[in-house]
C-alpha cells in the first residue's frame, strides 16, 4: 500500500507542496522505520489554507443545509466504502491494530458525518412570539474554523470537527498531529471526491507553531482543539485575545469504580477496555481503577489472567489486539512513569516493561495498592499504565475521585440501580458511563469539565460550538421613546 501522500498539505481542493517546509518522518510504530515524508506549512502554505477557507465560505453557507449535508452525507458513503483502505492507513500511521481501527476510526468519522450531513438541513433559529410583537433568530455560521488534533484518534478527529462545523456553514482549516499526518489528507480527497467545493476542508501539516499561528490569525473564528492541558491552555489564552470561540477537548485522569456488587467480568473488561485499547492512549481511560476491598483480590486476580491472553503483535495482523505505542516518546514517559510508581511504593503485578522487540511496544502494566497522592494517581500518563487504588466507603470514594483538576470521564460498575445513578450524579466528569466504558456514538455529546475541556463534540449539542445566533426583534406596532 502507498502510504506517501502525492503532497503534504491538502488546499482548495488539491494536493499542494512547499519543499521549503521543514522535513518530517512519518515512522511506523511497529518497527521504527520512516514510511513517509512531509514538510511542514510554510507561510505561504498558511496564507494559501486561510486564503482559501476565507474565499469559500460566503459560498459554502449560502447554500442550504440539505444542499451541504448530501455532500457529507456521500463523503461518510464514501469512507465506509474505503474503510479496509483508510484502516491499514490509519495502523500505519499510528500503530493502532488493524482490529481496532477497522471499527473505530473511519466508521467512527463516517459515522459523525452521516449524522452531521443528515442534521444539517434542520438548523434553524426560532419564532419568539411578544405579544403583539415578535423577534426570530437566525442561527448563522462563525466563519472559518481551525481544528487542531491529537495523533490518538487522526482520522475520527478530523472527522469530528469538520462535519458539524461544515454542516453549519463554516470552513475549515485542520492541522494534524505531526506524528500522524496521513489520514487527514485522505478525508480531504474524500471530501473533495464527494462533491465538496474548494477551500471547503483544507489540511495543513506542521508543529504546534503552524497550530499556533493559524490560532493568532485575525481571520479565524473559532478554534477547536484536541490536545494536553498544557497545549490547552497555550492555545485558550491565544484564542481568548481575539476573543474568538473555542473547543477544547484534552486531557483526564477518569475514576472507574467498581463496587462490591458489580458483574465481575463487565467490570474488567471496562477497566481493560478503558486502559489498554489503542495501548492506553485514549483520552477517556478510566485510569484510576477504585475497586472496592471486599473483591480487590478476586478482582486483581482475573485481570491479570485476562491480561496474559492480549495477542500482542504485529498490527496488520487482525488477531492482534495489542499494539505499539504511537512514538519512542510517548514509549519514554510510560516506563518513566512506571519508574516512578515504584519508586513511589506501588505494587506492580504486572507488566512495566519495555517488549523486546523492534518498534514501541510497552507491556499492559498494572499497579494495585495505589495511594492517591502518588504521581501515577495524578498525572495523566497517555500510555497502558492501570492503577488500582482500594476503597470502602461510597461518600469517600467519590470525594478522592473529584479530588484532581480533570474532569473528563467517569464510570461506575454496579448492579444497584439506585446507587448508579447517586454516584454519576456526584462524579465531577462530562461523559460517564454505567456498567460500561469509553463508548462514544456521534449521537451523545462528549467533552470535559474543569481543566479537560471547554464545549461538546457529537450530538446535537456540537450544533451549538459552532454556529452563533443573530436576534431580530420586529416591531408590529408604534416605536416609542422617553421623549
Ligand atoms: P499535544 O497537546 O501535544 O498536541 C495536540 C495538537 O496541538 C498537535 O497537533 C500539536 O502539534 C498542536 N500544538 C502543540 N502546541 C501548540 C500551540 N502552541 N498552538 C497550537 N497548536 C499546538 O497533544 P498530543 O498530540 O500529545 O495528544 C495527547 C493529548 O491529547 C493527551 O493529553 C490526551 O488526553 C489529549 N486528547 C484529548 C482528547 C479529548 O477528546 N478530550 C482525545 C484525544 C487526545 P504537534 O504535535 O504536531 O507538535
Amino acid at each position: 500500500m502507498e502510504k506517501q501522500p502525492t503532497a503534504s498539505h491538502f488546499i482548495n481542493g488539491q494536493y499542494v507542496e512547499d519543499p521549503a517546509g521543514d522535513p518530517i518522518d512519518i515512522i511506523y510504530p511497529a518497527n521504527g522505520q520512516p514510511i513517509a515524508k512531509i514538510h511542514s506549512a510554510t507561510k505561504r502554505i498558511v496564507e494559501f489554507a486561510l486564503e482559501s477557507a476565507a474565499n469559500a465560505q460566503a459560498q459554502w453557507a449560502a447554500m442550504t443545509g440539505t444542499e451541504r449535508g448530501r455532500i457529507l452525507r456521500k463523503a461518510a458513503d464514501i469512507i465506509r466504502e474505503r474503510n479496509h483502505e483508510l484502516s491499514v492507513l490509519e495502523t500505519y500511521d499510528t500503530g493502532k491494530p488493524l482490529q481496532e481501527t477497522l471499527v473505530a476510526d473511519a466508521t467512527s468519522g463516517a459515522d459523525s458525518l452521516e449524522y452531521f450531513g443528515g442534521l444539517a438541513g434542520s438548523l434553524t433559529g426560532e419564532h419568539i412570539p411578544l405579544g403583539e410583537s415578535w423577534a426570530y433568530t437566525i442561527r448563522e455560521p462563525l466563519g472559518i474554523c481551525v481544528g487542531i488534533g491529537a495523533w490518538n484518534y487522526p482520522t475520527q478527529i478530523a472527522c469530528w470537527k469538520s462535519a458539524p462545523a461544515l454542516a453549519c456553514g463554516n470552513t475549515m482549516v485542520f492541522k494534524p498531529s505531526e506524528t500522524t499526518p496521513l489520514s487527514a489528507l485522505k478525508i480531504a480527497e474524500i471530501y473533495t471526491e464527494a462533491g465538496l467545493p474548494r477551500g471547503v476542508f483544507n489540511v495543513v501539516q506542521g508543529l504546534g507553531s503552524v497550530g499556533a499561528s493559524l490560532v493568532a490569525d485575525p481571520r479565524v473564528d473559532k478554534v477547536s482543539l484536541t490536545g494536553s492541558v498544557l497545549t490547552g491552555k497555550k492555545v485558550y489564552a491565544s484564542a481568548a485575545s481575539q476573543i474568538k470561540h473555542v473547543t477544547m477537548e484534552l486531557g483526564g485522569k477518569s475514576p472507574l469504580i467498581i463496587f462490591n456488587d458489580a458483574n465481575i467480568e463487565d467490570a474488567i473488561s471496562g477497566a481493560i477496555l478503558g486502559n489498554f485499547y489503542a495501548s492506553g492512549q485514549v483520552c477517556s481511560n478510566g485510569t484510576r481503577v477504585f475497586v472496592h476491598s471486599a473483591i480487590k483480590e478476586k478482582f486483581i486476580a482475573r485481570l491479570v489472567e485476562r491480561t496474559k491472553s492480549a495477542i500482542i503483535g504485529d498490527p496488520l495482523d487482525e488477531n492482534t489486539n495489542y499494539g505499539p505505542m504511537v512514538s519512542e516518546d510517548q514509549l519514554l514517559i510510560a516506563e518513566r512513569y512506571v519508574a516512578k510508581g515504584i519508586q513511589e511504593g506501588a505494587k506492580l503485578v504486572y507488566g512495566g516493561k519495555r517488549i523486546d522487540q523492534p518498534g514501541f511496544y510497552f507491556e499492559p502494566t498494572i499497579f494495585s495498592d495505589v495511594k492517591d497522592d502518588m504521581t501515577i494517581a495524578r498525572e495523566e500518563i497517555f500510555g497502558p499504565v492501570m492503577c488500582i487504588l482500594d476503597f470502602d466507603d461510597e461518600k469517600q470514594v467519590i470525594e478522592r475521585a473529584n479530588a484532581t483538576e480533570f474532569g473528563l470521564s467517569a464510570g461506575v460498575f454496579t448492579n444497584d440501580i439506585t446507587r448508579a445513578h447517586r454516584v454519576i450524579g456526584q462524579l465531577q466528569a462530562g461523559s460517564c458511563w454505567i456498567n460500561a466504558y469509553n463508548l462514544t456514538p456521534v449521537e451523545i455529546p462528549f467533552g470535559g469539565v474543569k481543566t479537560s475541556g471547554v464545549g461538546r463534540e457529537n450530538s446535537k449539542a456540537a450544533i451549538e460550538h459552532y454556529s452563533q445566533l443573530k436576534t431580530v426583534y420586529v416591531e408590529m406596532g408604534h416605536m416609542e421613546s422617553q421623549f
